[in-house]
Formats: structure tokens, C-alpha cells, sequence
């Protein structure tokens, strides 16, 4: 039992409390860093899953017990996105500070939908970065959310109310005449077709433009689709560029999309979930121009940014339009000019959540801590790290590169007759080896080993241990699948 002070939830012992405290803030500092010990990832045991599946009175109430089963149970069987050797999907691996960070704003517990209080400063002064960093007017707004699916809704809410006026958010989009269309590359990522979805316009109004060989949206289809919309009687309102796409990590031609929106009257928003954050690297940079024109920006800080989870957000040049997208004034949420109502707009005005946690917090301290140089190297190293996994590919004649390396992700297979099967065994064997984590894509109906490299903690060293397993193992599932 842990023993708690009267009726409170506070513990009567503060300082076996904080004994107990500092043995799990020691563990997960031992965790991170023995990190290499560990396998990347494991299959979790039968019993593991079943022992969380008691009732809800099992009879233990106690700090210590439930740390115990946590280090048991919970630690060794979690995705391994922090360990070196992941490169599955694209996740951050998060960070020692960014940790610390998220025991500080746990034990403030601040709410930032709204209110006169310092954290939302905090959140303020992030979006002035990211301003910055983007090349932003000041009247620019900003949004923590969870993630860029998120952000790219937000994205096509307010470009909705943009074309449509805020009359849109009480009369919905049925009572418009205009049939509204949006585009997108075949390559963007699922969210944006949700948003359309979840938004109401209906996933078939969304384009899905073809891609060149680069894997950027196709500039002549995209005017040709939007030519046709047009001549059909449709509405064209809104053009999600992709900056790293989840395939392969391609960028869009921002300024050629840039200049096509502005000619249309169309938004211009960017999904940048992982990839927007290169602003901080500048080898990387110059390649995102034209992101500064976008209309709005979705991305992560739980990517690129190494920021532990969530931390999505959304820019919106129109700081405004952005407001009257989401503002709902009430009541209860009454401003005043001085008190704790003060301090108008709050930050619940400008996105569906009213209640929030800190996430600014560990993104403040992510950048005040390590510096956007220092970030930006990181992310310039994990660029560098792809390139010379590219190199490793192209002279090892058993391997096959089958994408362009644009930034982060590799995208490989194994030589092998029925290869799409043999790969695709292949990355459950590397996972279940614990040496190295990808993940799978398809390309052209090929089936390849995507290796994205995210994390700030990964090396050569982790890049040879991903081909020299793909090597090894490859070459026993292979052969079984002949036998
Ligand atoms: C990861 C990703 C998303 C989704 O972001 P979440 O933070 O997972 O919601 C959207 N677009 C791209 C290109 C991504 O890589």
C-alpha cells in the first residue's frame, strides 16, 4: 500500500516518497544509458500480455510493486524507437532532457487551454521560434497538437474556412453549391486523405496527383487536374505539399507549388511532419525554399526534433483566419483584462482542444538546452548516415537500392528470386533478431527494407550492423523459401 495523508492522494511519507522516486528516475537514466545493451526490440511473452489483462481490483496498491512491474514487464517489451538500431517507420528517439522535462510539467499538471499563466508563455515562445525559423510574419499563430495527422486537419479546416468565410462553421459545407477539391501527391502520407474525410469534403475529393522519378508531386498533372476541376465546375482550395515524404523522404517542388497556388487562389499547406524541421540544419535548408510561402505548416517535434512524445504542431501565416476558424466564445470561457481569465486569446481559441497538457515544455527545453545548431546537426548527421548506407548498398552486389536517398531513408532489398516474400520475412527476422529495427514499404510493387533514420543515437556502427544482419539473415531466409 503506499500510504497517503488523510483523504488526499499525497503520500504521508514524503521521503520513502522521494527515496522511491529517485530510484525510477535512476532506472530510466540507467536504461538510456546502457541502451546498446539491450536487444532494439523483443516479442513480448505470452504472459507478459496476459498479466495485463487482470481485474481491476488485483489486490496490489503499492509504488514500488507497480515500478517493479514496470521494469519487468512494461520496459524490456516497448518499440525500441529510443535504441540506435531502430529505424522502423519515422520515430524520434526522444531524449535524457526532454525526459526530465516531462517530470516537471507532470508535477505542475498546468492545463494550457487558456488563462493568464506562465506555461503559455512557454508555448508562446515557441511559436515565435518556429516563426522564425520559418520565415514567418508576427502575425503569424502557432499550435502544440499531438501530431502532423492533427495539424493537417486543422490545415484543411482552415483553408476551408479561408475560401468559405467563418458563415462555413454554421451552415457546414452541405449548404455550399461549390463542390471543393484538394491535391496532394500519391506519395503523401494517409493523414491528409483522413482530413478530407474527417472533414467532411469526402476522401474522393481529394486528388491524388501522380509522381516523377524523384517521387515529387508531378507539376504538369497537378495543372492538368486542376485545369479539369475547374472545367467541371469544381472549387480548388487547398494543395498539401509533402516535405519528406514517408516513403522515401522526397520534398515537393515548394516554389513551383507556391507560385501555382497563388496564381489559383489556392492554400498552400505543407505536411513537414518529419521533415520540416531540416530549417535547423544548414546543409539541408536550401532545399525546403518556399516553405517560408506556404498558407500553413503541419510537423513534429516528436520526430527530427527528438522531442519525447507528442509534440505535433501547426503554423498559420494568418494568425486570424486561424482564430475564427476554432474561437467559440462562452460563458464559462469569459475573458477579462486583468485576473486569471486575462491574457485573450487563449490557446484553446485556435484548435478543437480545450483542456491541454505542457508539451511546449519539453520542446522549450529540447531547444534551449541543446540549440538549434546542435539540433540541426543531429539532423544533418542522420542525412549523412543515409548516404553512407546508399554507398554500403551500392557496392555490396547482393543488395539493391530502390529509391533515391533524398534525406534519411533508405529504401533496399535483398536480391533474391520471389523477392517481395523473401524481404518481407526479412525484416520480421532483423526485427526479432534485436539487431536493427526497419520497417517495409512497397515501390513500384516492390516490396523494400525501408531503413528511416531519425534517431540522434544512431552511427555507422549501427548502419553496418543493419547490412551486415541483412546480409546473414537474407541469405538463410532465402534459402528457406526455396526449400
Ligand atoms: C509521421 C507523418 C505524419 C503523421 O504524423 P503524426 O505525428 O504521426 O500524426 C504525417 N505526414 C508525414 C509525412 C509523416 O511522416
Amino acid at each position: 500500500m503506499l500510504e497517503t495523508f488523510e483523504n488526499t492522494l499525497d503520500p504521508s511519507d514524503w521521503n520513502a516518497f522521494r527515496l522511491q522516486g529517485h530510484r525510477m528516475l535512476d532506472d530510466m537514466i540507467d536504461y538510456l544509458k546502457h541502451l546498446r545493451d539491450q536487444p532494439v526490440w523483443q516479442p513480448m511473452p505470452e504472459e507478459v500480455r496476459h498479466s495485463f489483462q487482470q481485474a481491476l481490483d488485483d489486490g496490489y496498491h503499492d509504488l514500488e510493486k507497480a515500478h517493479a512491474i514496470f521494469m519487468k514487464d512494461v520496459l524490456p517489451y516497448a518499440l525500441g524507437n529510443v535504441h540506435p538500431g531502430f529505424m522502423g517507420w519515422v520515430h524520434g528517439g526522444g531524449t535524457p532532457v526532454g525526459m526530465l522535462a516531462e517530470i516537471l510539467a507532470a508535477g505542475l499538471n498546468a492545463n494550457l487551454g487558456g488563462r493568464d499563466q506562465a506555461p503559455i508563455e512557454i508555448e508562446h515562445q515557441v511559436v515565435q521560434w518556429t516563426r522564425e525559423l520559418f520565415n514567418f510574419p508576427e502575425t503569424a499563430s502557432g499550435l502544440f497538437v499531438t501530431g502532423t495527422s492533427m495539424a493537417n486537419l486543422l490545415g484543411v479546416l482552415i483553408a476551408r474556412t479561408a475560401l468559405l468565410g467563418t458563415d462555413v462553421r454554421r451552415k457546414g459545407i452541405t449548404t455550399n453549391s461549390q463542390s471543393l477539391v484538394a491535391y496532394t501527391s500519391a506519395s503523401s502520407h494517409i493523414s491528409i486523405t483522413q482530413a478530407m474525410d474527417i472533414a467532411g469534403f469526402g476522401s474522393d475529393a481529394l486528388r491524388t496527383i501522380s509522381i516523377d522519378e524523384q517521387h515529387q508531386m508531378d507539376m504538369a498533372a497537378l495543372e492538368l487536374a486542376i485545369a479539369e476541376d475547374k472545367k467541371a465546375g469544381m472549387v480548388p482550395f487547398f494543395i498539401a505539399a509533402t516535405v519528406g515524404s514517408v516513403g522515401v523522404g522526397a520534398i515537393d517542388n515548394l516554389q513551383a507549388i507556391a507560385e501555382l497556388c497563388r496564381r489559383e487562389n489556392i492554400w498552400f499547406h505543407i505536411d513537414g511532419a518529419y521533415g520540416a524541421l531540416a530549417m535547423l540544419a544548414p546543409d539541408i535548408a536550401p532545399r525546403l525554399q518556399g516553405i517560408e510561402r506556404a498558407d500553413s505548416i503541419a510537423f513534429d517535434f516528436h520526430k527530427w526534433g527528438q522531442v519525447p512524445y507528442d509534440a505535433g504542431f501547426i503554423l498559420v501565416r494568418n494568425g486570424k483566419l486561424h482564430h475564427n476558424t476554432f474561437a467559440s466564445p462562452t460563458a464559462y470561457l469569459k475573458r477579462e483584462a486583468r485576473g486569471m481569465a486575462a491574457g485573450s486569446p487563449w490557446p484553446c481559441d485556435f484548435g478543437p482542444d480545450l483542456s491541454r497538457g505542457f508539451r511546449a515544455l519539453k520542446t522549450w527545453f529540447t531547444i534551449k538546452v541543446y540549440g538549434e545548431k546542435k539540433l540541426g546537426q543531429v539532423i544533418s548527421n542522420t542525412c549523412a548516415l543515409a548516404q553512407y548506407m546508399k554507398r554500403r548498398i551500392e557496392t555490396e552486389p547482393r543488395l539493391e537500392l530502390l529509391a533515391p536517398v533524398a534525406l534519411n531513408i533508405v529504401c533496399f532489398r535483398y536480391r533474391s528470386t520471389n523477392a517481395n516474400r523473401v524481404n518481407a520475412d526479412l525484416v520480421v527476422a532483423l526485427q526479432e533478431s534485436g539487431i536493427a529495427a526497419p520497417s517495409t514499404t512497397t515501390i513500384n510493387d516492390q516490396l523494400a527494407i525501408r531503413a528511416a533514420i531519425v534517431n540522434h543515437r544512431t552511427t555507422t556502427n549501427d548502419i553496418d550492423a543493419l547490412i551486415n544482419a541483412t546480409l546473414a539473415l537474407g541469405e538463410i531466409v532465402a534459402t528457406k523459401a526455396q526449400s
